[in-house]
Order: structure tokens, then sequence, then C-alpha cells
């Protein structure tokens, strides 16, 4: 054998630089379903299922184009259950001269077929992922420099470079962003009627994959009962065109409102899709690019969603392989605590938790503003160690991959890396899930209390956080008033505060 291609489970893009120059006269391709990858943290089975069920359809397609595919399934009695048993058996078996992989989703995996192709003496080459809009080079060259990354500056050299939206060297409509107009709640009347998205129904491949994910792992987190996840390119294609049609043009407007029962409202729903190199995200511009060109949807909710994917989401991508592996261990505001056990189940009398954590546990999902000021907010201001949120969030949801899941984490939502990536903590009382959502109607707590029997533990413990972290962020530009706001209290207050805090981390 000449080549020896990998195509991992986040790889599957039919026009992967992988591919190019195969010869199916002297090479071959190898895809492996290892154990090790829905167990290495305790993955919601909906995950382990959309991985597996999206290879296996990926797959087919390529045996379909004349493709030689020697593919480990996970129930095949010979698999040992990592990457680096079965690629060391695949690499003794058809002793390839070379191995080619593309630039992979996660640092740890990257390290096991890189050791594995050494201990076997097979030259490894790895190929850019064209997927990106940003290749890693010009990242580095972005932040070379820089203290601090931030993701205004990066987005603005990205709608330069590639024009979307842009009228010469100015943005469309005068402003880089229309966040003024995009951070609209759905008021006491409710959401009313929100087109669902598309739905696709489990085929015969998905419901083997769901069927055998039951057996292997009925312990692991999470249910399939409603597993309805797109696993081919024809199916994201057909998601992203039911989203622009029906929820793109109040995906701004409604960006980071929440409400009970309502897991999706106008957010696109495409991340799985997108991670796992389903659909090409400069698919998904183009197309909400042509809604606005089109008068179907408005600049506030095309400009939103760019953002989302051509700034967030390559931003993350290079804060991840710029500071991995030292990422992993940032910890700045030096948390402690274990995750409460309550993550894994949903059973916690505070309302918003337990709807976005039932919500996970049901579908695998919750949307943005779910996953950053609620479970992620409730874990920053408790002090768990961000170690364990990340291998929470890297377990429950089915588009993690640990490129974009951990920046998100550690950056975003934990700040345990102390302000590289996000200019402040997110933090908030009750009071911001109140306005946002409707999770506080019917809640046992009342989200305007901090002390007392009724006091909502978002808010005790956001007044909490600060007297913890008082010194810290005294002089910090972007929380002044919130500090500020902490020194109006009394003494009694603090003790108070303090004192319902022991209660509720008892
Ligand atoms: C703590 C935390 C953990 C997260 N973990 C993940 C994760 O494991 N995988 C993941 O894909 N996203 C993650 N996100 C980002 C974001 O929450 C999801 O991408 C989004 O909720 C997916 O839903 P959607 O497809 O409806 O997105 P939409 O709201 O419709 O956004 C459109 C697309 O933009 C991209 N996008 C949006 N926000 C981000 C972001 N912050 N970072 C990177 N891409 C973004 C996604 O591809 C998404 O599909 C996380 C966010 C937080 C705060
Ligand atoms: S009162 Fe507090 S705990 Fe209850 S739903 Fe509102 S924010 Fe959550």
């Amino acid at each position: 054998m000449r080549n020896l291609v990998v195509v991992l489970g986040d790889q599957l893009d039919r026009r992967s630089a992988a591919l190019e120059g195969f010869d199916p006269a002297c090479d071959a391709i190898w895809m492996a379903e290892v154990t090790e990858e829905a167990t290495h943290v305790w993955s919601h089975k909906a995950r382990i299922a959309i991985f597996l069920s999206a290879m296996r359809h990926h797959r087919d397609w390529l045996r379909a184009q004349g493709y030689t595919v020697h593919y480990h399934a996970l129930d095949d009695p010979a698999n040992e259950g990592s990457f680096r048993t079965e690629l060391a058996r695949a690499l003794r078996q058809h002793q390839p001269q070379k191995l080619i992989l593309v630039e992979p989703g996660e640092w740890r995996v990257l390290q096991a077929i890189r050791e594995t192709a050494q201990q076997h003496q097979v030259p490894l080459e790895i190929r850019a992922d064209r997927h990106f809009l940003c290749s890693l080079e010009d990242f580095q060259r972005h932040a070379e420099g820089r203290k601090n990354l931030r993701l205004e500056f990066f987005y603005r050299e990205m709608r330069q470079r590639t024009g979307i939206l842009m009228n010469g060297r100015q943005p469309v409509g005068g402003a880089w962003n229309f966040d003024a107009q995009n951070r609209q709640s759905f008021g006491k009347q409710g959401p009313g009627l929100v087109p669902r998205p598309l739905s696709f129904p489990p085929d015969a491949i998905t419901r083997e994959v769901l069927e055998l994910v039951e057996r292997k792992f009925p312990h692991h987190p999470g249910s399939l009962r409603d597993f309805d996840w797109a696993v081919t390119p024809e199916q994201a294609e057909q998601a992203l065109e039911d989203f622009i049609a029906h929820r793109l043009p109040l995906f701004g407007a409604y960006q980071d409102a929440m409400w009970t029962g309502e897991p999706y409202l106008y957010h696109s729903r495409l991340s799985s899709a997108i991670n796992l190199k389903l659909l090409d995200p400069r698919v998904a511009i183009q197309k909400a690019v042509d809604a606005y060109q089109q008068g179907h949807a408005p600049l506030q909710s095309v400009e939103g969603f760019v953002r989302q994917i051509l700034g967030w989401r390559e931003y993350i991508r290079g804060v991840y392989w710029r500071y991995m592996p030292e990422y992993l261990d940032f910890n700045a505001l030096e948390a402690d605590r274990p995750l409460p056990t309550f993550y894994w189940t949903g059973e916690t009398d505070m309302r918003c938790l337990r709807e976005v954590i039932g919500q996970t546990l049901r579908y695998g999902f919750a949307h943005h503003i779910q996953r950053l000021m609620v479970t992620g907010l409730y874990a920053l201001l408790l002090g768990v160690h961000p170690r364990a949120v990340h291998e929470w969030y890297l377990a429950v949801y089915v588009d993690a991959v640990e490129w974009v899941e951990l920046p998100n984490v550690y950056g975003m939502s934990q700040y345990a890396d102390g302000g590289l990536m996000a200019s402040k903590p997110y933090i908030a009382s009750g009071k911001y899930l109140q306005r946002m959502s409707n999770y506080c109607d019917g809640c046992r707590y009342d989200p305007t209390q901090a002390t007392g029997e009724r006091a909502c533990p978002f808010t005790t413990l956001y007044w909490d956080f600060l007297m913890r972290h008082e010194k810290r962020f005294a002089d910090h530009p972007r929380l002044g008033q919130q500090v500020r706001n902490l020194r109006r209290l009394s003494e009694a207050d603090r003790k108070a505060i303090r004192q319902r805090r022991a209660i509720l981390t008892k």
C-alpha cells in the first residue's frame, strides 16, 4: 500500500484535502469507531450516536465513489477500542508507505496518531483543514504580539479579508455589529408559535447505531428517544435551507432569549452538522447573505449569524491550537469545587437549571445563552473546577469537539484563562435570567433576593463571587460598576450572603 488516509469522525468532508491525489489502485482510507472516544468523557448517548451514524453514512458514500475503506466498527470483536490500538493494527496489516491525515479537532488525538505513526516508523503527512476559512498559520499571524485576543478585531479582519458583508472597506449597513437591536426577550406574552426545525427520523443505518449505543453504553447519560439529527451532507443542506427560510429572519432579535419547552427557538441547530464537516461554513454564510440581499432577512439577523460562523467559530479554533496543551491547565480564578451531581440528572429545584439540563439530556442540545448564562454561569459563580466543567460540556452536547468546546468553556464561560479570550467574566444574578426567560415563573426561588429562604442561588452566588474576587476585579474596566454596587453592601449584608452560600453549598 502507498498511502493510508485517516478519516476521523469529525472529518466527514466529501471534499477533504485528505482525499486529494487518492489512487484507488494503491491507497486506502482508514476509519475507526473506538470506545475510548465515547468514554474518555462520559458521553451522552446522542453524541456517540451522531458520530457513529454520520461516519457510517460517509463510509458508504466513499465506497460508492470507489474508495477502498478499511472500517473498524465498534462491535467488531477484533476492535480493541482506542485509536492507538486500531491504527497500530492497520499499520501492521497494510504496511503503508505513508499515513495521511487532515488536521484533527483534538490535540489528544493528534498526539495519539503522531506517536503511533512514529512507533511504526511510518511517515505522517498532516494536511491543512480547508473546511475552515482561517488557516492556523493566518491565526498565528493575527495573534502574534497581542497580549489578549479579542473576537472583534479578528472578526473585522475576517470580514475585510473575505469581503463578506462588505462595501469596499466599509461594513454593509455602516456598522460591524447590531448587538443593540439583538438582545430582545419575548416579554410576558412569550415567543408564540416558533417554526420547529426540520427533523430527520432515523434511517436503517441510524437505527442500527441507536441500538448499538443502547447496548454498549446503557449507563451513559442522555436519551436517544428524540434522536433526529442530520447525519448526511444532503440532510445538513436541507437543515440549512429550513433555517434560512423559517428562522433566520428573527435569529438576531431573539439570539439571547430563552423559553421553557423551546430548545431551539430561532437558532440554526446546525453546529453538529458543521462540526462533523457535513456542511461547509462558506455555504451557510453565503445562503444567509443571499437571504439578506433578497430582502428575506434583516441585516441584524444575517450579520449576527455570519459573526457566529466567520467570527466566533474561526476565532475559537485559533485560540485552541495556539494555547494547547497548556490551555487545559488554566484555572485563573482558582476554582476548586466539584460539579454538582444534578448536572447529570437535571434533578434540582432551580427551574432554569432543571429546564436546560433536562433539555440537554433529552436532545444533546442547548443554545448558546443557555450554555453560557445558565449551566456555565452557575458553575462559574459556584467556583467549580474548570476541568470538571469542561468534561461535562464535552460529554453532553452533540456538537462537542474539543477545539470548539474547550475555549468556549474556559475562555468565555469560566474565565479560566484569566481574560485571554473574553474581556470580562460573564457574571449576572438571577435577575438576568428573569429578564431573558420565563424560567423564574413558578420557581420556588426569587431572583431579586440574595438572602433568606427564597433567595435565588444565582443571586446569592453572584454577590458571593464578587466578594471572593473583589480585589482581583476592583480596577477591572468592565466590572467597575458591579464592584461599586458590591461596595454599597453593608457588613451585615455580606455576612448574610456568606451564610446563605454556606447553606447552598453544604
Ligand atoms: C460553555 C459553552 C460551550 C460550548 N460548546 C460548544 C461545542 O462543544 N460545540 C460547538 O459547536 N459550539 C459550542 N458552543 C457554542 C454555541 O453554544 C453553539 O455553537 C451553538 O449553541 C450551537 O447551536 P446552533 O447551531 O443553533 O447555533 P446558532 O446560534 O444558530 O449559531 C450558528 C453557528 O455559529 C457557530 N457558533 C455560534 N456560537 C459559537 C461559538 N461561541 N463558538 C463557536 N462556534 C459558534 C456554530 O457553528 C453554530 O452552528 C459552546 C458555547 C458555550 C458558551
Ligand atoms: S429564581 Fe433563580 S434559580 Fe429560579 S429560575 Fe430564576 S434564576 Fe433560576
